[in-house]
């Protein structure tokens, strides 16, 4: 009997579980792009622009296959703009047994989707999304009852698992992971590699002109646009990383430098979270650079680590967590969103390149979003839900499963170190030896008193005090402590004022920025 294979916008992959039996002859395919998936939080112009082209160069490419795809546009008549809608009204379209669905990847809409069959009064077979390396109930049993789950010890077992990087049981260069070499700043006048630059073609054209239509208000620029939104589009990119990029990645990942937000990074997210990439292909690429002499361990060892370990780790957290995992808030921060994250409209410079490259491109690497923008809400207090809110809206990789442990639990500690052993704080030094922001900006990460004093720096020795309580027993953090207790009386007070004066200024609704003043 036919079935009705409804493929979401991050399920572009042939290899999908909902499609991995289809019967070209009888079974359809149903695609729609719905304004409420889009709208939940209105998500940055340029990631809308990528999924619903990759939507439609995906239906065509099942068309050219022989495939039969009822595709539902965006401004189709009758849309309803949610899932259960356009799937109730493809059923009366077609006549089928059942729906084969891959699991999505949100929670929220996992719960809708448990209720269809018995809502639409037909079978509906929800698979597992089986294009991760680590199954829910292989990431279940490595958990166990575990306390506290290190991602280092998961990667080990995910290294085992896939071989990558493997000689017998034994890690390649004799370690498991080549960190400690990847911590460099750029040289000045250092010159990156340049990103791959992809042409609109008249279909994401044709998009980009609706989202200007509808979605002009929502956050970032729409132009240009350059990301690629086919397979082969992202294999080019994948090739480019590895030709021109992979070989640096190692030892300049953690750099910043303005007006260069790609770096040596890799610019895969969004091809891997929609499906046009997998896991094991760009694990297999980067390994093959390795053993042709191409690339160095430490450089591919830190990538495939942040693909077969954090990634999936991420991914596991999330699906064993869930429902329970967002409602935390260990350090009961309460602060709202200041405006600037939209505006980009601030005197912390760090802050401001950060944010404008992720208006520009709809995306910011690692560490400006852990160690800049991900830092300032945790020193600030900022609601986990708000700050939440602006990453999902925001980059093109951003899905509930993989945004959500990176700001929860990475960034903000809301989980209370079940994700990260302690918060990723640190100071203005940490940004001034890691990029070039602090040359021009208004603050110096140097002065420690007056107008002038770096708001990470005091925000940083304030978060301290003020979460003692929580944290002073962190092993980890007993270095800042012993440091703090270096600090008379005098000097602590003068943070704590200069400290609260500047939160206390922080506005949700306008750009005004308080100094950090007496
Ligand atoms: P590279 O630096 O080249 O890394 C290679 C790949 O490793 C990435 O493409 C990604 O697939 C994977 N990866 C690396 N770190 C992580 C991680 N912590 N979690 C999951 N995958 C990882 N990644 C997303 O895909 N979507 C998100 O919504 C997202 N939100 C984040 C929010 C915060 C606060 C932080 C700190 C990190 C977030 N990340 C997210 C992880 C990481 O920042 C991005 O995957 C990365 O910047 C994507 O760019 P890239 O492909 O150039 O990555
Ligand atoms: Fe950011 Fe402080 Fe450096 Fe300014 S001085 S760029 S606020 S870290």
């Amino acid at each position: 009997m036919a079935k009705l294979r409804f493929i979401l916008g991050d399920h572009l992959s042939r290899s999908v579980a909902a499609l991995r039996d289809i019967d070209p002859a009888i079974d359809v395919v149903l695609m729609a792009e719905v304004g409420s998936e889009s709208t939940v939080v209105g998500f940055h112009k340029q990631k809308l622009v990528f999924i619903y082209s990759a939507m439609r160069h995906f239906a065509e490419e099942l068309r050219a296959e022989g495939i039969r795809v009822d595709y539902v546009r965006l401004d189709a008549e009758g849309n309803t703009q949610h899932l259960e809608g356009e799937l109730a009204r493809a059923l009366a379209r077609h006549r089928v047994a059942g729906v084969v669905v891959t699991e999505p990847g949100a929670f929220r809409v996992r719960d809708i989707m448990n209720g269809w069959s018995e809502r639409l009064g037909i079978p509906v077979d929800i698979r597992e999304d089986d294009r991760f390396v680590c199954s829910h109930d292989r990431f279940a049993s490595w958990a166990g009852d575990r306390k506290s789950l290190r991602m280092e010890f998961f990667y080990r077992e995910m290294r085992r698992l896939t071989g990558f990087l493997m000689q017998g049981e034994s890690p390649d260069g004799g370690q498991w992971n080549f960190d400690v070499d990847n911590r460099e700043s750029l040289p000045p006048d250092y010159q990156p590699p340049k990103r791959l630059r992809l042409e609109p073609d008249t279909t994401t054209r044709e998009v980009i002109d609706l989202v200007r239509s509808r979605y002009g208000k929502n956050f970032g620029d729409l132009e240009p646009f350059e990301w690629a939104v086919t397979r082969s589009g992202a294999l080019d990119a994948l090739d480019h990383f590895i030709a021109e990029a992979l070989p640096g990645f190692g030892t300049y990942q953690d750099a910043m430098k303005t007006g260069e937000p790609f770096l040596h990074h890799g610019l895969v997210s969004p091809y891997l979270n929609v499906g046009l990439l997998t896991a094991a292909e760009v694990c297999a690429a980067a390994e093959r650079a390795y053993l042709e002499g191409h690339a160095p361990l430490n450089a591919v060892e830190g990538f495939i680590r942040q693909i077969i370990g954090w990634r999936e780790y991420i991914r596991g957290v999330y699906w064993l967590k869930m429902p329970e995992y967002a409602q935390t808030n260990e350090l009961e921060a309460h602060r709202d969103l200041p405006w600037f994250y939209w505006s980009g409209n601030t005197r912390m410079n760090c802050m401001a390149q950060a944010i404008g490259d992720t208006s520009r491109h709809a995306y910011a690497h690692h560490i400006q979003r852990l160690m800049v923008t991900g830092n300032f809400a945790l020193l600030a207090g900022i609601e986990p839900a708000q700050i939440e809110y602006w990453y999902l809206a925001v980059y093109i990789d951003a899905f509930d499963w993989v945004e959500l442990p990176n700001v929860h639990g990475m960034v903000m500690f809301a989980d209370g170190g079940l994700l990260a052993s302690k918060p990723y704080v640190a100071s203005g030094a940490y940004i001034n030896r890691m990029s070039d922001y602090c040359g021009n900006c208004f603050y110096s990460p140097k002065i420690k008193e007056g107008e002038r004093a770096c708001p990470f720096t005091l925000l940083y020795w304030h978060f301290l005090i003020e979460n003692r309580p929580k944290l002073g027993g962190n092993r980890r953090l007993a270095m800042p402590y012993r440091n703090l207790d270096r600090m008379d009386d005098r000097q602590r007070g003068l943070i704590g004022m200069q400290a609260r004066a500047f939160l206390n200024g922080l506005s949700a609704t306008t750009d005004e920025e308080p100094e950090p003043q007496l």
